[in-house]
Parts: C-alpha cells; structure tokens; sequence
C-alpha cells in the first residue's frame, strides 16, 4: 500500500498516547475481531481532528471507533489507524440538549430524564455513543435521530469545522451522509437535539418498562451487534429468519439467537469469519425462500480479503 512508508509509520508511532497491535475485540459487543495496526483514544475534539487531517495528507486509512455496538470487525484486524472518540461532555440549556459524540445514548437518556425532558426514552435501547447513532440515525421503538435532532458539529478533512443540518445529513432507515455519501470519513464531534418539558419520572419508568420488555424478547445480555439485517419494506428480518426455520443455525461459535432471529451471538470465541459466513447462509436461505435480499445494518470493517 502507497501509505506504508517509514516516515508515516514515525508520525503514527510519535502521536500522543498511540498504541500498535492494540485488540479491538473487547472493544466491541460482539467480542470479536483483530487488532488495530495503530490505535488512539481520545476525547480532545482538537488533537482528534488534527488526527484525522494527517491521516487523510498522508494517505493513511482510519477508522473511527465509537462503543462498537454496529461493528463486525475482521479477524485479520483494521489497517492504518483506529481513533476511539471519547468526548463525553454535555450541557442543557431549556429543552436544547449538547452532547459530546462519545457519550453513550443510555447515558444521555438517564441525563436527559433527571432533567425532566422527555422524547429521548428511544435512547434507552441504543448502546452506542451520540456519534455511532448520527451516523446510524440510531432508533427504537418507533423513534430515531431524525426525529429529535437540531443539527450536528462535524469536522471534514479539507474542509475543516463545519455545522450540518438534518437534511445536510440525509439521514434515512439506519443510514445518513456519514455511512453512505458526502461525508464519509468525517466526524461527528457533537450533537444538539430538542427535546420536551415533561415528568422525568415518567420517562424513568418508560423506560424500564420497555428494558424489560426487550430483555424477554431480545439476546440483550449475550455478545451481539444489535439487529444484524435492516427490516427489508413493510417486513420484518427477524420475522423472515425465523420463518425460514434459521433460529439456532450455527457456524462455528456463532449463531443465530434462538431467541429473536435478527440477531447473531457470539457464544464465545466465534471468529469474525464464522459471523460473516453466518450471515451469507441467512441472507442465501432468506432469498431462495421469500426472494428477499436482506441488507446488512451491522458494519463490516477491517482485512476482509
Ligand atoms: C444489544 C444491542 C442492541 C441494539 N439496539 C439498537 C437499536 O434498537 N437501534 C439502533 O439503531 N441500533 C441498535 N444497536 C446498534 C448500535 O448500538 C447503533 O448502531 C449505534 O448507533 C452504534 O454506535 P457506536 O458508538 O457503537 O458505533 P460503532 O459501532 O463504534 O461504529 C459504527 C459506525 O459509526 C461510526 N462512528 C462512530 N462514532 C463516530 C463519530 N464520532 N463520528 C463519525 N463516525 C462515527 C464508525 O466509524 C462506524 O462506521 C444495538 C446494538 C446492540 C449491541
């Protein structure tokens, strides 16, 4: 690859706090996965960007890592650089919330709650960061980013700082600008979003009600990714995978959960192949059945080949 050369390898060796060889499977809900060839954490918006734009002049290939709850990393690992954003901060001014992309979106809920705002309580049942859930537009239960979001503070290499609206970052089913558009590669550094005045506790109580309900109805302890497939229009994956007798279907220590059949679990030490070829065996099956080619919600990254 063009990037590898010695001068780049000593400006990754020489950022603050990097680390090579760095395991990534245990930064990630499904615990699986190869190492970063470089990593760097950071929640220092400024040293992050700077980062970024090195990598992008020099060619290098990075990889932006929120909680890893959307990710199937390859066993053979992520080239180039991994950065894991960790800004957490937030701030409220009357209903406008702030948050830093590295905060988590349970967190924020419970934060946003013990404020007596409420239409957040979506964001109980997503366990990723603000960031992983703009570029998703994560939702649940009916609600998604989309819906509450007021605009997003991002950074472009080239470009700089930069403010996006909603309608900048086409945000759709499971997908934005960011995941498929003119802002790959970009990051999200903070979110603001209008919520309403309300009884907080009553938002507390939403939702555990609903925690509960998920948990009888989803693999919620086990290591997984969340929904593997986007619900195809008008259906439902886990309602096709299940109808195409796949529950409890195995690849190694894989397999798909006999509890909800849009998720696959790691039963532990599933390789990322098993998961991969898992998914080729659902999506194949799924389509001779019902002629429906189920896409992929979970990311793969990393060696593929
Ligand atoms: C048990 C379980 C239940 C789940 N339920 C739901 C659900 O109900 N609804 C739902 O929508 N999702 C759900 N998910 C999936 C996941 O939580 C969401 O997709 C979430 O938005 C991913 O955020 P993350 O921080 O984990 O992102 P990661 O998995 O770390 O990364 C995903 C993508 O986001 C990008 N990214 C992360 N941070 C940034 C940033 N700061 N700037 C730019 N790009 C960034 C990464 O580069 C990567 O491409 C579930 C997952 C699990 C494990």
């Amino acid at each position: 690859m063009s990037w590898r050369k010695r001068s780049n390898s000593d400006w990754l060796r020489a950022l603050p706090g990097v680390t090579e060889d760095e395991p990534l499977a245990t930064r990630t809900s499904f615990g699986i996965g190869g190492p970063a060839e470089f990593f760097v954490e950071s929640g220092r918006v400024e040293a992050i960007e700077r980062t970024i734009a090195g990598c992008v002049e020099r060619d290098i290939p990075y990889l932006l890592l929120g909680a890893g709850t959307n990710l199937l990393i390859a066993d053979a690992g992520v080239e180039g650089l991994v950065i894991r954003v960790v800004n957490r901060d937030h701030s409220i001014e009357g209903t406008r919330v702030r948050a830093g992309a590295g905060l988590k979106m349970m967190r924020l809920a419970r934060i946003v709650a013990d404020a007596n705002l409420r239409g957040f309580e979506f964001a109980i049942g997503v366990p990723g960061t603000v960031g992983g859930a703009v570029y998703q537009n994560a939702g649940c239960w009916g609600r998604e980013m989309n819906d509450v979001l007021v605009d997003v503070a991002g950074f472009v290499p080239g470009h700089g700082k930069q403010t996006w609206t909603k309608k900048d970052l086409h945000l759709a089913y499971r997908t934005s600008a960011l995941r498929e558009g003119s802002f790959m590669g970009a990051l999200v550094v903070e979110a603001t979003v209008h919520l309403q005045r309300g009884d907080g506790e009553e938002a507390k109580r939403m939702m555990a009600k609903l925690t509960a309900e998920r948990n009888e109805t989803q693999p919620i302890k086990t290591k997984n990714c969340g929904s593997v497939f986007k619900n195809p229009p008008g259906d439902s994956a886990g309602r096709l995978v299940q109808a195409a007798g796949l529950k409890g279907l195995r690849h190694g220590a894989a397999m798909v959960s006999t509890l909800h059949g849009n998720f696959i679990v790691n039963e532990g030490g599933a390789k990322a192949k098993d998961v991969a070829a898992l998914i080729e065996r659902v999506r194949a099956e799924v389509k001779r059945r019902f002629n429906v080619e189920l896409e992929t919600e979970v990311e793969l990254v990393g060696r593929w080949k």
